[in-house]
């Protein structure tokens, strides 16, 4: 029992019998431990308290929420980052690192690490002068700053060299990637790594062990002098370091060059010295456009984590899925069935073709048991989710099924059949869903008795990496349907869209002005391999027409044909597709399509022009325009714009915001640009209209609509 206790709003102060004080933090009003501004102010009023004694003999940080120790600094706070002049982001640095340096007075420190520790909550931990963690599956350290476009700015680019080495400091903070107490403790991030029922006492332990030593001291003395670095092997780590970040950023984004180059710098100088660097770059950084993209995206994600999906009627207490099935084991079926069991779902899985059921298993375990840590599939988490997947030939085994997403084959008919003998299987009110790329939802829900507790949820390839999920409401389905499915999106980690039904959904209806648009080029004689380099130099992933040769000309043809049937005045078919198909090219799988690849499959590698390609183009050739870099990015990105905004005028989808999530995370629109609607407030709607002035001949596809003309008048913007 402690000896004294005192409360503040976010943490508790309590002084031990054996001299010792605890300081223990959970911030009311969230879900997980963040630095707010009153956490600030409680560990600011709380270090005065100490200072005025009796001095203690050590200090033991911890968190008063399993699992979460600090999940980083408040999203409100970092939010007005861009909004503050530099200066001011550079005191505001130099305000938190001198608090957080007072953690580590007249007396030793030690951090109890247990659950996330990310953040300005690995700066804190930094700052004692010990830190235990520990080895619960739970337990992640990492400095994740750089994926919102800023470097750790309070005191983590100065200390983490002095502890861990200059190499390993630039590899965590740059790539914003966390690291399990095991590994932290391998990397001498921590100074023991212990079950979370041993923590405390660990602490304790190493208190005392390090009051009878010059452990703290020699570790003080390291901390604050520059870090023992030769000439050779800064160089060597510039240059490395470098060259790997830019392969992984295309040089597009500041952060992970500014913090090689802050963590070098720091390196070279004293820790006050360093401390100073790391609050200018902080602060430069945070006054970059790509920070305020950054941040933009991670606000609308956060916004989508929580909105129901409905409105504030259907919202109330969405259902709570318990035991959802899948019917279809092939590629998505697998990938679904491997979120759910991931997700901690004991789940049933049912295709009638044993052989294909058989076959998806081992890549399911593999797949739920993988642990992004170790970047290892753990054999152990395998064998026990083998016993939580429950397979079957026969639709009767999801009788004990609350929410059953059919994925098989995308005809019409067998969906419809499968649906209606899915319904009769389950009980009266378990939730029906189709992963269906193309069908109305309205055209399934006629197999269906009761089409209120149906709609649609639409998943991405590979479903392990695609967090995307389109839930379509049929005009039948319920709020209390659609409430459900988007919460139990949620808890398989994905971000779940509602989008209302119609032709291509969202994603689709977006992305394929911008493929067509790409065919119409090469037809007018553009290269494929410019125009896909110039959508890479925009940031995606990938161009169009490979992106063509990826998904398989086939099923661009069908996809294309249910979108030229719906909005044929602007997404016409071209002939060009059905030719690549009826030659054979087909993408990837046969080795050829708009490229022509070594070998077949995803990982084939594209072996340059192909003569075949441009025999087949020259048979539907359009004629030549004139035509820059610049021209092609409009002709790719003005499309997908103009399509996003009749899809919102259409009430397609509540928010726009939910376009720019759903096309960063299904189409890979690059999130340095914020979104399409952050990207079109870049150029501004008047810009916008006179670039789209001379396409207008191309036709209807690239006329302004209304409401762009609107905005255009009004000087206004997307975003808002
Ligand atoms: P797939 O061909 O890999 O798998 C379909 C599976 O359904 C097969 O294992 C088959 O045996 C099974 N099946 C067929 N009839 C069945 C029945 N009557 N009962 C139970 N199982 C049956 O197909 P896929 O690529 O996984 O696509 C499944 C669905 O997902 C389709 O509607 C497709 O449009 C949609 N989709 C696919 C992708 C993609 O990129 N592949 C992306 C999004 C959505």
């Amino acid at each position: 029992m402690p000896a004294t206790a005192r409360e503040f709003p976010t943490l508790a102060l309590e002084r031990q019998a054996d001299g010792t004080v605890e300081l223990t933090f959970v911030v009311p009003d969230y879900r997980h431990n963040v630095i707010t501004r009153q956490v600030l102010t409680d560990l600011a009023a709380a270090l005065d308290e100490l200072a005025r004694g009796p001095r203690p003999r050590g200090l033991i940080l911890r968190s008063g929420r399993e699992g979460s120790f600090f999940a980083g600094a408040d999203l409100d706070r970092l939010d007005t980052l861009p909004t503050l002049p530099v200066a001011e982001v550079g005191r505001l640095c130099d305000a938190g690192k001198e608090l957080f340096a007072r953690l580590s007075a007249d007396w030793p420190t030690v951090a109890v690490i247990d659950g996330a520790c990310l953040g300005g909550g690995l700066e804190l931990a930094l700052a004692c002068d010990l830190r235990v963690a520990t080895t619960a599956p739970h337990t992640s350290l990492g400095l994740p700053e750089v994926k919102l476009g800023l470097l750790p700015g309070w005191g983590g680019t100065v200390r983490l060299p002095r502890l861990i080495g200059p190499g390993p400091a630039v590899e965590l903070a740059a790539s914003g990637e966390p690291v399990d107490g095991p590994a932290a403790l391998r990397l001498g991030l921590v100074d023991a790594c212990v079950p979370p029922e041993a923590a405390l006492e660990s602490a304790r332990r190493l208190l005392a062990i390090s009051a009878a030593g010059d452990l703290v001291a020699r570790r003080r003395q390291a901390m604050a002098a520059p870090v023992p670095l030769d000439h050779a092997e800064r160089d060597f780590l510039a240059a490395t370091a470098a060259a790997v970040m830019l392969g992984r950023t295309g040089g597009r984004y500041p952060a992970p060059p500014a913090i090689l180059e802050t963590i070098l710098a720091g390196s070279a100088v004293a820790a006050a010295e360093a401390a100073r660097l790391e609050s200018t770059a902080f602060a430069q950084l945070a006054a970059t456009p790509v920070a305020a993209s950054l941040l933009r995206v991670f606000r609308i994600g956060e916004r989508n984590r929580r909105d129901p999906g409905v409105g504030e009627r259907g919202a109330a207490e969405p259902r709570s899925i318990v035991a959802p099935g899948v019917v279809g084991a092939g590629i998505m079926g697998a990938g679904i069935a491997a979120a759910s069991l991931r997700a901690g779902f004991a789940t049933t899985l049912v295709d009638v073709n044993a052989d294909a059921l058989a076959a998806s298993v081992p890549g399911i375990l593999e797949e739920a048991a993988w642990n992004r840590l170790t970047k290892r599939s753990d054999p152990a988490a395998a064998l026990a989710l083998a016993g939580r997947l429950q397979t079957a030939t026969g639709l009767a085994a999801l009788g004990g099924c609350d929410l059953v997403v059919e994925s098989v084959l995308e005809r019409t008919d067998l969906k419809q059949q499968v649906l209606a003998e899915i319904e009769r299987a389950v009980a009266p009110d378990a939730i029906i869903a189709t992963n269906t790329s193309t069908n109305p939802i309205a055209k399934l829900a006629e197999a269906l008795a009761e089409p209120a507790r149906f709609c649609g949820m639409h998943f991405f390839n590979p479903v392990r990496r695609m967090v995307l999920v389109e839930v379509i409401r049929g005009p039948a389905t319920s709020d209390a349907t659609v409430a459900a499915v988007v919460a139990h999106a949620k808890r398989l980690g994905k971000c779940p869209v509602v989008v209302r039904d119609s032709p291509g959904f969202l994603v689709n209806r977006v992305l394929m002005p911008y493929l067509h648009e790409a065919v119409e080029m090469v037809r007018e004689g553009i290269e494929p391999a410019r125009i896909d380099r110039v959508a890479r130099g925009f940031g995606m992933p990938m161009g169009p027409l490979e992106l063509y040769d990826m998904i398989g000309l086939d099923t661009a043809f069908y996809a294309g044909l249910v979108l030229s049937a719906a909005y044929g005045d602007r997404i016409e078919a071209s002939p060009l597709i059905p030719a690549f198909v009826k030659a054979g090219r087909l993408g990837r799988k046969t080795g050829a399509g708009f490229y022509r690849f070594q070998g077949t499959g995803p990982k084939a590698r594209i072996s340059g022009s192909d003569a075949e390609t441009a025999r087949i183009v020259a048979r539907y050739a359009l004629p030549a325009r004139e035509t820059t870099d610049r021209t092609i990015a409009d002709r790719l990105f003005l499309p997908m714009l103009l399509e996003a905004l009749r899809v919102l005028d259409e009430g397609i989808v509540r928010d726009g915001r939910d376009v720019d999530l759903a096309v960063i995370h299904a189409l890979g629109f690059p999130p340095f640009r914020g979104g399409l609607f952050a990207w079109a407030d870049s150029l501004g709607a008047a810009q916008i209209v006179r670039r789209l002035e001379p396409l207008a001949d191309l036709g209807v596809r690239m006329h302004p609509t209304e409401w762009l003309l609107a905005i255009a008048r009004a000087g206004g913007r997307f975003t808002d």
